[in-house]
């Protein structure tokens, strides 16, 4: 479903922390904050895995989504997600593919329908 995808391509749905929330499962949220704290070596707490993904409507998003450039970027523009965009694919977003190259084959695959 397009509106699980985030603006730069991952697919929120598929997302450890949108799943916890969905599901309201505390102890998921605590062994997710425990993973991404070690991964992104940062304190991250089991109260803030609360996330309805990048597009939603909703104020409850993760905190590094909701501070993500490329999505800043994306809200700006008004486009539902980087596959619209004339600048298709900018620098900032090339970097970002090198990490998460799904999220390219996404974006690929919505401007290629
Ligand atoms: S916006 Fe939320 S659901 Fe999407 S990738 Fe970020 S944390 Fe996961
Ligand atoms: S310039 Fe376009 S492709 Fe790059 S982040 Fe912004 S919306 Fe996405």
């Amino acid at each position: 479903m397009e509106t699980l995808i985030a603006v730069c391509g991952i697919n929120c749905g598929a997302c450890e922390a949108y799943l916890a929330t969905q599901n309201d499962d505390d102890a998921a949220r605590a062994e997710i904050a425990g993973k991404w704290s070690k991964m992104y070596d940062a304190d991250i707490k089991a109260a803030d895995i609360n996330c309805d993904g990048c597009t939603s409507e909703s104020d409850r998003r993760f905190m590094y989504c909701s501070h993500c450039q490329i999505r800043a970027c994306g809200v700006e523009r008004k486009l539902v997600n980087c596959a619209y965009c004339d600048d298709y694919a900018c620098e900032e977003l090339e970097k970002f593919f090198k990490m998460a190259p799904e999220a390219k084959t996404t974006l690929d695959g919505i401007r290629e329908s």
